[in-house]
């Protein structure tokens, strides 16, 4: 389960039809009976509860109860086996009508929800992938530098770039006979020689790296190594993958032991230093009320984000964790409305209106279809006297040039060290 990204954003086109979609989270790391009894509860009270809100003969309610009955032997199934480390949260979204069952696994852990909507709920997946970006472990070198993929927690791909070799070790070692002041110019001339090496070597790694950035879509970058090393590497880096620098560490020893234990130990490293760059969202608070004070690239409270979402302009959510509100959608042109005792019909098509019980999921959804990203951050003040929602904006530039839009903010150009 690598490419979460592409997974949230199929997940955020399903609509669901008479036969709402069942989404589940899951903490599932049990040790004792107790905690697994509990999860069953959890599960079948909610299912109850859920399938109680539909009247009798509502259509879907069938399938609907079939499908929360396959997910309820799923937990029971989930409770029977052992603990296994690398599966500590379930997602589950399933749709019987839309041929949907999707289990997922984590390293992570959820907040236990269960509920049936029209669309599924991503918003805890959205926090996960967000939170876990892939970081690119670079421990550079005289001889260029070796490079580490980090996704959700495993070490995906490692590779060693070095730069050209000197033509002739020879002749740096040639510098033997000779009179001390020739011998002395020649040792200056060695040492330049091998400084000019040694640059060629993290250019041709800085290269790489670059390139492996551009390919991994929000990426954190993390420097291993001594302070002069790492900054000589850094200045090869182009100006957008040094913003992407979120720590530079000192270089672990387990670094030069065999393969279990390197990767274990960059994997540490990567786990250690992403979850010190998580800020509780502030920097995204920060930046996006910025952003929205300055009359930039920002929209702050539930009416300016729902307008942006409806025109397809947010880059970014930012969404309190707790953020309740009802809205409206329009049956006909699919148009949000974050209020819906204002209108009775579309605004804009005169449709019906259809009231939408969780109005955060429907932002979080529609923001991944539209290729956005979502930051869900805990309450905080500032961003709660704005109502608990925001969101970062695409250049409204109809060319639709990439590249236009702001840079995501939760890569600090600041060194954690
Ligand atoms: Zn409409």
């Amino acid at each position: 389960m690598t490419d979460l990204a592409a997974t949230l954003a199929e997940l955020a086109r399903l609509r669901s039809g008479s036969e709402p979609i069942v989404s589940l989270y899951l903490d599932i790391r049990w040790n004792d009976e107790q905690q697994r009894e509990r999860a069953r509860g959890f599960f079948r009270e909610r299912a109850r509860s859920i399938l109680g809100h539909y009247a009798a003969g509502a259509p879907g309610k069938p399938a609907l109860a079939r499908t929360l009955e396959r997910g309820q032997a799923l937990v029971e199934q989930l409770t029977a086996q052992t603990f296994e480390a690398d599966r500590a949260g379930l997602a589950l979204f399933a749709c019987e009508g839309r041929g949907l069952w999707r289990p997922l696994f984590f390293a992570r852990t959820f907040v236990d929800e269960l509920c049936a909507d029209g669309i599924p709920h991503l918003a805890q997946l959205a926090r996960l992938a967000d939170e876990e970006r892939p970081a690119i472990v670079v421990v550079p070198s005289l001889e260029g530098a070796d490079l580490f993929e980090v996704r959700l927690g495993e070490v995906d791909a490692e590779a060693s770039v070095r730069g050209p070799v000197p033509r002739s070790e020879a002749e740096k070692l040639n510098a033997g006979a000779g009179q001390p002041r020739r011998e002395y110019e020649r040792e200056a001339k060695n040492e330049r020689r091998e400084e000019a090496w040694s640059r060629k070597a993290r250019q041709a790694a800085a290269a790489e790296v670059t390139a492996l950035f551009d390919r991994t879509e929000g990426a954190r970058l993390v420097l291993v190594g001594t302070a002069q090393m790492t900054a000589a590497f850094a200045r090869e880096l182009p100006d957008r993958v040094q913003a992407a620098i979120v720590a530079r560490v000192p270089r672990p020893p387990e670094l030069g032991s065999s393969n279990g234990f390197r990767r274990a130990a960059i994997r540490a490293l990567a786990q250690e230093v992403c979850r010190g760059a998580l800020d509780g969202g502030e920097r995204d608070v920060e930046a996006v009320v910025g952003e929205a004070l300055r009359g930039g690239l920002g929209v702050v409270g539930p009416e300016d984000v729902v307008l942006a979402v409806n025109e397809g302009r947010v880059y970014a959510l930012v969404v309190e964790e707790d953020f309740e509100r009802h809205g409206y959608q329009c049956d006909n042109c699919g148009t949000l409305g974050s209020n819906v005792e204002s209108a009775e019909i579309c605004p804009f098509c005169a449709g019906d209106l259809r009231a939408v019980q969780n109005l955060r999921e429907a932002l979080v959804a529609r923001t991944l279809s539209a290729g956005g990203r979502v930051a869900v951050v805990p309450r905080s003040s500032k961003l709660h006297s704005y109502r608990g929602v925001a969101a970062f904006l695409r250049q409204s530039a109809p060319t639709g040039l990439r590249g236009a839009s702001p840079p995501w903010p939760t890569a600090p150009g600041a060194s954690q060290s």
